[in-house]
């Protein structure tokens, strides 16, 4: 980076938004690997015309920037190399009103998950976006990544949540979109383009985000299952029998089961191991007596083979505690885990095949598959313990290539970054990736903001 730059930059933030050399000392690029981040500078503007300030001289020099947010993305969008520039967001972390009225937080990009649900609860409200690594992820990251989690089933994406925005454009133009209505149709809706664009078309600053009121009870079942057709009949079961309650519906195969309810791992198995599939059944508000019914009918008429109903909220946490316990499977090294979206009914063709590709490369192999069934997400797990360095390549081909011929989807809801760029003409029409392109190209000519990611 030229020394002129990185003067304008230190005059146009404060002395601790600049961070360089020892400074970035103690930092990772990645929640998940700890990999100490290599950059040469880390900016860190405290307000939405500090990142205009910077965007603008980063565009006037054609400097190419990486935006940082919680670092849990699952796709290396963050990666960075020794001479890159880190525009980091961690000082946008202003909730700056919540409207029990409207119902709607208006917050800075930088406020993390986690923040927003426990202020929003404060307030008889609920934020209901949620996933396992909301303590660190920020409300920018997951729009940037249209996050999706544990109840798109009942609320959508992180798409469906977003009210209005507010973006720097590559050039520092703020565009200020911050609606706070539920409709609004005039004219396009341009925040959507930014909405999983994974900080390639704009830096999102400022949020509006739809409330709900607090839910009046949270029911879970955890449930074994004799078979994938009473799997998927559960399903529609339950959201008929709840009437409009059913929140979450979330599949294990039973090596996923095991590996979460078995020492190291501190989970206990609320119901016996052995069985073929594995459901964690969430209702939000819906009576008590209205979700036991539709738990006892699911038994009676065989679709469930034993259950355990959670009685408090500790028990409730605990079953969530093994879906969220994904981190067991990095414990013979970090896995290579995958994201796929197909139709229900294929899955457990799908998930024969790759596990009988699997084993036959490498008979020793430890993969899991779990997921959010209900939105037809699976993630595909696999351990690199024991497998040649080449392994992640195939393994990769013998995950994505059979979505194809089903209409699958090579990522549901982490996104593309730079890990699927290769594989997105597999969900994608060459039509689409030139229309994808032409965007990139009109909005960040100069190709600055997060280059080479998703496509
Ligand atoms: C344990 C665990 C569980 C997870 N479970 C789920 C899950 O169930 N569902 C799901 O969808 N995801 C899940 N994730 C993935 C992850 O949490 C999301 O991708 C998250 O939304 C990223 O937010 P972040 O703040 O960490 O962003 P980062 O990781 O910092 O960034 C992610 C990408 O977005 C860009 N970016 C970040 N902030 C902005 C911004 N303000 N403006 C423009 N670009 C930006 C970055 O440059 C990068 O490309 C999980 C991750 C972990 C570690």
């Amino acid at each position: 980076m030229n020394e002129g730059l990185l003067q304008r930059l230190k005059a146009v933030l404060p002395a601790d938004g600049v961070l360089e050399g020892g400074g970035l000392e103690g930092r990772t690029e990645d929640w998940m690997r700890r990999q100490p981040l290599r950059a040469t500078l880390l900016l860190r503007p405290a307000s939405t015309a500090e990142v205009s300030a910077v965007l603008k001289l980063c565009h006037g020099a054609g400097q190419p920037l990486i935006v940082h947010a919680g670092l849990t993305g699952l796709v290396h969008g963050a990666d960075t190399t020794p001479s890159d520039i880190v525009l980091s967001l961690e000082r946008l972390r202003r909730i700056e009103s919540i409207d029990p009225v409207q119902r709607v937080a208006v917050v800075e990009a930088g406020v993390t998950l986690q923040q927003l649900q426990e202020a929003a609860e404060q307030a008889g409200l609920a934020f209901p976006l949620d996933l396992g690594a909301r303590g660190s992820a920020t409300l920018g990251g997951n729009a940037a990544t249209n996050a999706g989690g544990n109840r798109v089933l009942r609320f959508g994406m992180m798409r469906e949540m977003v009210l209005g925005i507010e973006v720097v454009l590559a050039d520092g133009t703020v565009l200020p979109a911050m609606n706070r209505l539920i409709k609004n149709n005039s004219g396009y809706d341009l925040k959507q383009l930014f909405i999983g664009s994974e900080g390639t078309l704009g830096v999102i600053t400022r949020l509006v985000l739809r409330l709900r009121e607090k839910p009046a009870r949270q029911d879970v079942m955890f449930a074994s299952v004799p078979g994938f057709d009473q799997l998927a009949a559960l399903l529609k079961h339950m959201d008929r029998a709840l009437g409009g309650g059913l929140s979450a519906f979330e599949v294990m195969w039973p090596e996923f089961y095991t590996l979460v309810t078995t020492p190291p791992a501190t989970g206990r198995a609320p119901v016996a191991h052995g069985a073929p599939f594995y459901a964690l059944v969430e209702s939000l508000g819906s009576d008590a007596e209205r979700f036991q019914a539709a738990c006892e009918s699911a038994i009676e008429c065989g679709l469930v083979s034993d259950a355990a109903i959670a009685r408090s909220q500790a028990e409730v946490a605990a079953i969530w505690g093994l879906r969220d316990d994904v981190l067991q499977t990095a414990r013979w090294g970090l896995p290579f885990a995958f994201d796929v979206s197909l139709p229900i009914r294929d899955m457990p063709a799908y998930v024969e095949r790759v596990r009988r590709e699997l084993h036959a490369a490498w008979p020793q192999v430890r993969a899991w598959v779990f997921g959010h069934m209900g939105d037809g997400n699976l993630h595909v797990v696999v351990s690199p313990d024991g497998l040649p360095s080449d392994a992640r390549a195939r393994v990769e081909r013998m995950v994505y290539e059979p979505l194809q011929a089903l209409g699958g989807a090579v990522s549901a809801e982490h996104g593309i970054g730079l890990e699927k760029k290769g594989w997105l003409s597999i969900s994608r029409s060459a039509e689409e990736i030139a229309l994808m392109r032409a965007l990139k190209q009109s909005f960040d000519p100069k190709g600055i903001l997060n280059p080479g990611r998703v496509i």
